[in-house]
């Protein structure tokens, strides 16, 4: 993996072509036939003259015509790592393509020591679309670690890693589903004696018996509750409600005989055969399948005497604010000069436990002294004293062009880490940041039990400081990731077709009415904060804006999220949306019912 380097000094092109013969040979190959343009042009040549015909006309004097290669850049990527050497490479190597991967590269990010002078004047990162965006952090996201945990309510909201087989039948013996009493049917009108008629009380069972039951007789028949056990013989259960009572006991308190008003009643009327309702060593539960809060899932583990379950272990989740401004919000001191409360900790933590995932408090890292920021991301890492290591770690703040703006040479050049976007065609939202560490688990790591597997790369989401921004694009661009690390869309559907569907991470996606016409921006597509209400006359979905006019959703106003349930998807246009107009909106929360 190399590339030639080219420069001119004077008058002569200087070329330098790597040490490995097999490399030397395909770069020279590469640009040999450009090499009597480029001399002529080292030499002095009247460029624009030479360029009039274009790049294309160009190529095609040299014989390196690009459009005449049609093979992709992908295909010659793959034919290097499956070493087809001897065919020519004559053609298709004009097209650039990377012979580095982002981590062999020198570092994009500012160095902050050469102080503000030397910064960027622009952002230096490549700004991706949201879908490039979504593509890579779904690319970089480890695959979920499976641990094995007690079933207990911690696990609502675990997704399952392995599919479940019951271990027990239910029910476990046959069971009534009616008060009343158990008889023996005949299978046929004429097999046996008809249950019609007045017949002792035998005996009684509650659905809380234990031990063994006394086999019913020919001719007698058992009183008996919901849920309770056949005695051996009884094939039904004839309905209280079908029954009168003859007589009763000497002392007036129990049953003697009770008379039977159907001759109707058929064998396995009003019972549930044991494992009708799960049989012994069926699926209960599949991979991918959520433990939610309804309950039924954590029913079925319960139900058939589960102890243990393959889970998708949850992320453990770091956050942390940056910067020098930032004040703990429940900090009694009146605000002084620059000072502002740090409310993004706060929100975003609350918004992480809503989902349901371990959190860690990462606390406020100061842009000085150097190396704060570093030190708070190396103990968020590993996890210091009584906090676990975080698996991601959600910073704030840091991410703009000031000189103050640490995050990204923080990343890359103290902690040897790859970002992979550092800036995303979105408002708000534009300096998003992601990026991955490589991580050596160490084996003294506290949480380290046995199953636990330990992720061999950590993930960081580097979110704008303004608290708007920092909710957003923690919706958008970290909860599908979050979504992937618990093993979300791991079910694998077969619908009739066949086809395997994944099941999609993130935000709910819906199609929701405007009630009002929304100004759309020119270039980027907007994330706008709106409450969704669901129409009872029309049954449609109707998005309000939470604030339009003039402040209504700067970046900066966390006000802007604060009773918004969805942001809808304003892709770039000229002016405006009309009142009416239908878009997609990602749902934030629950859905408003109209008054
Ligand atoms: P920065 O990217 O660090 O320049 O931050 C952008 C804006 O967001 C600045 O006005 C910050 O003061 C503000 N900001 C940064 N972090 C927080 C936070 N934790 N809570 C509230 N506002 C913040
Ligand atoms: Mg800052």
């Amino acid at each position: 993996m190399s590339r030639p380097v080219a420069g001119v000094r004077d008058k002569t092109l200087l070329i330098t072509l790597p040490g490995s013969p097999k490399g030397a040979k395909e770069n020279l190959e590469a640009i040999i036939k450009l090499l009597p343009h480029a001399c002529s042009q080292a030499a002095g040549a009247n460029s624009r003259a030479q360029h009039a015909g274009g790049v294309k006309k160009l190529e095609a004097e040299a014989g390196v015509s690009s459009s005449a290669s049609a093979s992709k850049p992908d295909d010659h990527h793959h034919h290097h790592h499956h070493g087809h050497h001897d065919h020519s490479h004559a053609h298709g190597h004009v097209v650039p393509r990377a012979h580095t991967s982002p981590s062999e590269r020198p570092p994009q990010s500012n160095d902050p020591n050469a102080g503000p002078t030397r910064r960027y004047r622009e952002s230096p990162y490549p700004m991706l679309s949201v879908d490039e965006a979504l593509q890579l952090i779904s690319q970089h996201t480890p695959d979920p670690a499976i641990i094995e945990v007690p079933v207990t309510t911690a696990l609502v909201g675990s997704v399952i890693a392995e599919d479940v087989y019951a271990g027990e039948a239910v029910p476990a013996y046959r069971a009534s589903i009616v008060d009343g009493y158990a008889v023996i049917a005949p299978e046929t009108a004429d097999a046996g004696p008809s249950t019609k008629g007045i017949f002792p009380v035998a005996s009684i069972t509650h659905a809380n018996e234990g031990g063994t039951l006394a086999p019913l007789e020919r001719g007698t028949i058992a009183r008996i509750t919901t849920g309770a056990p056949l005695p051996p013989n009884a094939n039904a259960v004839v309905m209280v409600e079908d029954t009168i009572l003859a007589t009763t006991t000497p002392d007036g308190q129990e049953e003697a005989t009770v008379e039977i008003l159907t001759g109707e009643i058929k064998p396995r009327e009003n019972v549930r055969e044991p494992g009708s309702d799960i049989a012994l060593g069926s699926r209960i539960l599949q991979k991918g399948d959520v433990i939610t809060s309804v309950g039924g899932e954590i029913g079925l583990l319960a139900a058939t005497g589960t102890r243990t379950v393959r889970v998708y272990k949850k992320p453990c989740i770091g956050v942390l604010s940056t910067g020098d401004e930032l004040v703990e919000h429940d900090d009694p001191r009146p605000l002084q000069g620059g000072q502002i409360r740090d409310s993004n900790r706060p929100s975003l933590l609350s918004c992480l436990t809503s989902w349901g995932f371990p959190v860690v408090d990462l606390g406020i890292a100061r842009d000085t002294p150097a190396g704060e920021l570093e030190q708070s991301l190396r103990d968020g890492l590993r996890g210091i004293g009584p906090k676990s290591s975080a698996d991601v770690i959600i910073t704030t703040g840091g991410v703009s062009m000031g000189e103050l703006d640490l995050l990204k040479p923080t990343i890359e050049r103290s902690l040897g880490g790859t970002i992979h976007f550092g800036r995303v065609a979105m408002k708000p939202g534009k300096p998003t940041t992601f990026a991955t560490i490589p991580f050596k688990p160490t084996s003294a790591s506290p949480s380290s039990s046995a199953v636990q597997q330990e992720r061999e790369s950590k993930l960081i989401f580097s979110l704008p400081g303004n608290p708007a921004s920092a909710l957003v694009t923690l919706n958008l661009f970290v909860l599908p990731s979050l979504h992937k690390l618990m093993g979300m869309g791991q079910r694998q559907q077969q619908p009739s077709a066949g086809t395997a569907v994944s099941v999609p991470l993130g935000l709910p996606l819906v199609s929701v009415t405007l009630a009002h016409p929304f100004p759309v921006d020119a270039k980027r597509t907007e994330y706008h904060r709106a409450v969704v209400t669901a129409s009872r006359t029309d049954g449609r979905l109707y998005a309000m804006s939470t604030g339009l006019e003039g402040v209504g959703q700067r970046s900066s106003r966390v006000g802007s999220l604060a009773s918004a349930n969805a942001l809808l998807v304003l892709r770039p246009g000229g002016g405006k949306m009309d009142k009416g107009a239908l878009v997609e909106a990602l749902m934030l929360g629950t859905l408003v019912a109209e008054d």
